[in-house]
């Protein structure tokens, strides 16, 4: 009898070990991969990027990884990267956009705006806040079909010739508005900054989960000079993470993302 508890003991024994070691080895394979991702990436990028301590950083995208999860299977991923090199999907239309409408909470511009429900869910909760400190944010621009981004662009086109359209507006297919959870808000001019909103926006939107998609200085990265007015919702742990490990420029964390979940 002992002998056969001691076998089922050593075989437990053995078993655990077993499973230990493939958690290192995922563990050991998941730090390279932070290496591989990041040397696809452009070299202002590899430099601006700071992962001093990858263990701490692997548990913290863990969290941000779940955290996509949360918001509608139906719709594409709020980290879904999109820019000029990186097309929405062809003919993608949020599944479940909600019109929005006058409300005690955020004011709108105009009577054509609308939002993934789930992202409009966040974008209360970050005015509710604001307006605990007295600041009401108006919303301006907010999902634009693939077509309405064609006629907006080719508006620009002929007002500011390609090369300026080009740096202000997106093409059809690029635009983070196609998506249904970017906003331009207030008076999507320079001196919104300047503005109570704006200030505060700046300061606080990342802790409801809203990033500031075209900082300043970043031309070369995002491909858009600075827009003050432009936020996306990409969820609270990755507004941390943006912060802490990539220079705070949301193109960094999502073509990272966007490496990780390809290779
Ligand atoms: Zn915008």
């Amino acid at each position: 009898m002992k002998k056969i508890l001691s076998i089922i003991l050593g075989i437990a024994f053995i078993a655990s070990c077993a499973n230990a070691d493939s958690k290192k080895d995922t563990a050991n394979k998941n730090i390279e991969k932070i290496d591989r991702v990041l040397s696809m990436m452009s070299e202002r990028a590899q430099k601006e990027i700071k992962i001093e301590n990858k263990e701490e950083f692997l548990n913290d995208l863990e969290v941000v990884l779940a955290e996509e999860k949360k918001y509608n299977p139906e719709d594409i991923s709020i980290y879904y990267l999109i820019d000029k090199k990186h097309y929405a999907i062809v003919g993608y239309v949020p599944k479940n956009l909600k019109p929005l409408v006058q409300n005690d909470v955020y004011g709108i511009s105009r009577n054509d705006l609308s939002l993934r429900t789930d992202v409009e869910k966040e974008l209360v909760k970050l005015c509710e806040a604001a307006n605990k400190e007295g600041i009401s944010i108006v919303v301006s621009s907010t999902y634009r079909s693939y077509e309405y981004q064609d006629k907006l662009f080719q508006k620009w086109v002929r007002i500011d010739g390609l090369e300026q359209a080009e740096r202000e507006s997106a093409r059809p297919g690029t635009s983070q508005h196609q998506l249904g959870s970017a906003i331009d808000f207030g008076s999507v001019t320079h001196d919104y900054i300047n503005t109570k909103p704006g200030k505060w926006l700046y300061e606080n939107a990342y802790k409801y989960g809203w990033s500031l998609s075209f900082p300043r200085g970043y031309e070369d990265i995002t491909g858009y000079m600075h827009e003050c007015w432009h936020y996306r919702f990409i969820g609270v742990p990755a507004c941390q993470m943006q912060k802490k490990y990539f220079n705070n420029v949301q193109q960094y964390l999502l073509e990272f993302i966007d490496f990780w979940k390809k290779i």
